[in-house]
């Protein structure tokens, strides 16, 4: 057996972020993967960073932003893209050669002090009653397996969520177990290289929404510099819609660029837990960050920096609770209150969006722009989450006609948002107060998402 003051699980951008903030904060760590030292950081992704997380923890840890070889191409604007109209919805960021920038921050994180295991496993939660205190593991290498027992365990495995998975239920009760299969996007990418011209497409990345492609599923074209390209294909698993690598090689290649003009240098595909963020990620001596969390931006999927950004206050969340010495859910809470401030309400205006957008689908967009009911401006501001108000006005239900179903689906983003703009700010600042607070978030979610 192992003791450890914190126990990171995965060393992804949550779990390393994690680990490195703790042991900056003076904190005994363990960070485990099952992958070997030199994969870590490597996954197969869109590479997509936005600025913000970036400068966040230059701010808050110092760590450098991407730089020389991490970085690919320099970002100005994600756009959004119907076959009719271009959403610029996002600004400045990165697209990152992933692999070294994640291992940057390992061995950042080591220089801390972390103690990095690879090769090993997770297989499940130790607890106390209702207190998660370590994990079974087991070495890879010699199948060993042993326990280690941590004061705070943080689970950062991404969309498994070993650690969480596998928590009693009835000691946890205020902890979601379960994944539902329509909040797992499915996707497929290639990292391409054309043979002889360069592309249209720097510093700029699209999400690319066409009839062919399930709403609110996106083909996406990122540049990852001189004649190489990020492109890929992304959906929800439901409804089932077979033949994904069929679907991306017929639209890469009827728009974009035909077989024989590129070379593939890599390719693979994987889910990614895609929703609205856990209101609770919180028990006695345990909290959980990014993907294994639902850390993921429910429209683009974009998940790396919501997994840097809750890594760093996951670190601090258990660094300060040890420093206290009581690790209770109760001490542990404010990192509930720093995530749901930094990105759970906008990640939930997000979701508004998306359920919209799964019913009025791309055409239902190219109407309301062809008829002038939104502008661009107005149509950015909406998936923001911002206020409209326009509604209830004679010209715009007489320009709706007959698609009125369409102006219902906007009316409820703008009520949503509102909605739920009330209730975060009156998000508790205690577990006791949660329950609650949790009937009336869920409750309003199941209205939206069309299950009541
Ligand atoms: C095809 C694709 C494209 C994407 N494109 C983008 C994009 O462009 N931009 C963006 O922001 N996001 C994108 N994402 C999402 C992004 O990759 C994730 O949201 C992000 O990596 C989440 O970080 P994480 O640390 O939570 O999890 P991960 O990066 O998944 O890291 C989890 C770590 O835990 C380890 N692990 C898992 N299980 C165990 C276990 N039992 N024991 C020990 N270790 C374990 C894994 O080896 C891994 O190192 C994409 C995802 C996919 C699949």
């Amino acid at each position: 057996m192992v003791e450890t003051e914190v126990l990171v699980v995965g060393g992804g951008p949550a779990g390393v972020i994690s680990a490195l903030t703790a042991a900056k904060m003076g904190k005994k760590v363990i960070l485990i993967d099952s992958k070997p030292y030199e994969e870590i950081g490597n996954k197969v992704c869109g590479d997509a960073l936005n600025l913000a997380p970036a400068t966040f923890l230059e701010e808050k840890l110092g760590i450098e932003k991407p730089h020389g070889e991490e970085v690919a191409e320099n970002v100005e604007h994600l756009i959004f893209k119907t076959t009719k109209a271009d959403f610029p919805i996002q600004g400045d960021g990165y697209v990152l050669n992933r692999h070294p920038y994640g291992q940057r921050l390992l061995e950042t994180a080591e220089e801390y002090g972390v103690e990095v295991r690879t090769e090993t496993k997770a297989i499940k939660a130790i607890t106390d009653a209702d207190t998660v205190i370590g994990a079974v593991v087991q070495d890879k290498r010699n199948k060993e397996t042993y326990e280690i027992k941590a004061l705070v365990t943080i689970d950062c495995s991404g969309r498994n969520f070993q650690i969480r998975r596998t928590l009693p239920k009835d000691e946890f009760p205020l902890l979601e177990k379960e994944m539902e299969k329509r909040d797992v996007a499915v996707s497929y990418r290639e990292i391409i290289k054309l043979k002889n011209q360069d592309h249209p497409y720097h510093n700029k990345i699209f999400l690319i929404y066409r009839e062919e492609i399930p709403e609110p599923g996106y083909f996406w074209v990122f540049s990852k510099g001189e004649k190489r390209l990020n492109v890929g294909i992304g959906w929800f698993l439901e409804p089932r819609m077979r033949g994904m690598k069929q679907h991306f090689w017929e639209v890469l290649h009827k728009y974009y660029y035909p077989p024989d003009s590129y070379e593939v240098e890599d390719k693979g595909g994987y889910t990614i837990p895609t929703r609205y963020p856990m209101t609770n990620a919180v028990a006695s001596g345990f909290l959980t960050a990014g993907d294994a969390a639902f850390h993921v931006n429910p429209l683009s999927a974009e998940g790396h920096g919501p997994a840097l950004t809750a890594g760093y206050y996951a670190g601090k969340a258990a660094s300060e609770a040890i420093e206290t010495n009581d690790v209770s859910e109760n001490q542990l809470w404010q990192y509930n209150v720093d995530v749901m401030n930094h990105f759970g309400l906008s990640h939930t205006k997000v979701q508004l969006f998306t359920e919209a957008l799964r019913r009025i689908k791309v055409s239902g967009v190219e109407f309301l722009l062809k008829r002038k009911i939104l502008n661009k401006e107005q149509f950015i501001d909406l998936h923001a989450g911002k206020q409209l108000g326009f509604f209830g006005t004679l010209k715009i239900a007489i320009k709706s006609f007959p698609r009125y179903g369409i102006l219902l689906q906007l009316s409820k983003i703008v009520k949503g948002a509102q909605y739920y703009e009330k209730l975060f700010a009156e998000y508790p600042d205690n577990p006791d107060d949660y329950p609650a607070w949790q009937t009336q978030f869920e409750t309003k979610m199941e209205e939206v998402r069309g299950v009541k």
